[in-house]
């Protein structure tokens, strides 16, 4: 049996050493366009590759996907985010998880992961073909697989193929599957930070706010956890994974819209307006900018008080009903107007690609062209920040490999 393997990133690595290892008799053939393979797992994680995450049960590891989770739940009992720890370090990779769950090579080094894959390729006999961009397949009447490759005259025919190309930013990158009548989920951006450059905050450049709830007015996205403001606007998971699940709303209202803030986490107005009741009874002759609520970080709270025209020496016993109300709107339901977008370089994903219709959700195995088979981020899925991604390319690569 001939097996080729087209895309040389974590998911065609991981693929091809599925299929060798489920079939040793297979010849099997890895071509990857550039003269360079796992480019992106180099470059991952801020050169430290997040394999995986940490998180402890298939129920919770779901979540991270915005597209492509209700699939994946049933993949994950063949291959989850242990397996790919376990995977690793029975291959002498050590790794780490991290407070957050990020899961890294103990080494801080994505060549780790790189060397690792490399040594199982070479240990197995696959072949890897540098500068073999496959620019067509067509389907021979025997079912077997014709391969149009960029710079060779004579077609290449294989029995089994499995596409590992990567996302495409342009829709027009999925021509050559279109073309075979698979569907599209067009491709849009996802994991971007907020640009806001027609307000104020930007000034706090570098303040964390811990634990907000985020939610974009006038849709049901809603998101908790860490805020950064930066240079351009707000970013940090609680708003990357806002625009991860979130990415085609947003994409149609063009990254213009009102992001509301939280900065107490505490969504009852009335809860809100009682504790904050409470800091004024308990300090009443202290300084409002003496008293932080909610552990909220010094500039923070003094940006929020100039914002509310509160004076930041008036006592919290003076602030009064109209006060403690301005608190509550500042605190609960504070508005800002995001215009534009900036790739999160850390991890930039697009989602869309090949549609669920078109691949048996099983084997990963095409409804339309028999003995094609897709993995990775050439299919409709992708996650949060966090190691997401790269779990999705282990798993679906694992999977495939069983060319079922
Ligand atoms: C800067 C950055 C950092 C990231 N960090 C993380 C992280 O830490 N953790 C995480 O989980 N995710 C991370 N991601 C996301 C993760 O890298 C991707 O989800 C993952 O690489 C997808 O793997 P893949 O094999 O499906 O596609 P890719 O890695 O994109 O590989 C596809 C390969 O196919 C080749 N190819 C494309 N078309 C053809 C063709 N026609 N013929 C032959 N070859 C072709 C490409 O050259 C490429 O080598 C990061 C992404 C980026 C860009």
């Amino acid at each position: 049996m001939k097996v080729a393997i087209i895309g040389g990133g974590a998911a065609g690595f991981f693929a091809a050493i599925q299929v060798k290892t489920n079939y040793p008799k297979a010849a099997v053939t890895l071509l990857e366009k550039s003269k360079k393979c796992l480019a992106k797992v180099k470059v991952s994680g801020g050169g430290r590759c997040n394999v995986t995450n940490g998180c402890s049960t298939i129920r919770e590891l779901v979540v991270g996907y915005p597209r492509g989770g209700r699939v994946l739940k049933k993949l994950f009992r063949a291959f989850d985010n242990y397996s790919t720890q376990q995977w690793f370090t029975d291959r002498g990779v050590a790794l780490k998880t991290e407070p957050d769950n990020r899961v890294f090579p103990v080494s801080n080094q994505s060549q780790s992961i790189i060397d690792c894959l490399w040594k199982e390729v070479q240990r197995l006999g696959i072949s890897v073909e540098l500068g073999k961009g496959v620019k067509n397949i067509r389907e021979l009447n025997d079912g077997a697989l014709q391969l149009i490759i960029k710079g060779e005259a004579a077609p290449r025919i294989f029995d089994k193929v499995i596409v590992a190309t990567g996302g495409s930013p342009k829709l027009s990158g999925f021509d050559w599957l279109a073309d075979l009548g698979h569907h599209i989920e067009p491709p849009v951006p996802s994991l971007f930070t907020f640009n806001m450059p027609n307000e104020t905050i930007p000034e706090l450049m570098g303040v964390v706010a811990k634990n907000v709830l985020v939610h974009i007015q006038g849709t049901k996205l809603k998101t908790q956890g860490d805020l950064l403001v930066t240079h351009w606007g707000m970013s940090g998971p609680a708003i990357l994974k806002l625009s991860a699940l979130g990415a085609r709303v947003l994409a149609e209202m063009q990254y213009h819209f009102k992001v509301q803030i939280n900065w107490a986490a505490v969504s009852n107005q009335e809860l809100l307006r009682e504790e904050l009741n409470d800091l004024a009874t308990q300090h009443a002759k202290k300084q409002l900018r003496n008293v932080r609520p909610y552990q909220l970080p010094e500039r923070l709270w003094l940006f929020l008080l100039q914002k509310g025209g509160l004076n930041e020496r008036k006592p919290w016993g003076e602030l009064g009903k109209k006060g403690i109300n301005k608190l509550v709107q500042l605190l609960g339901n504070d508005v800002y107007m995001v215009q534009g977008k900036t790739t999160f370089k850390e991890e930039f994903v697009t989602c869309g690609g090949i549609s669920w219709e078109s691949v048996d959700a099983k084997s990963l195995q095409s409804k339309v062209c028999q003995n094609l088979y897709f993995a990775g981020e050439v299919l409709d899925v992708d996650g949060i920040t966090g190691g997401y991604n790269f779990q999705a390319a282990w798993t679906t690569g694992f999977v495939v490999g069983k060319l079922g």
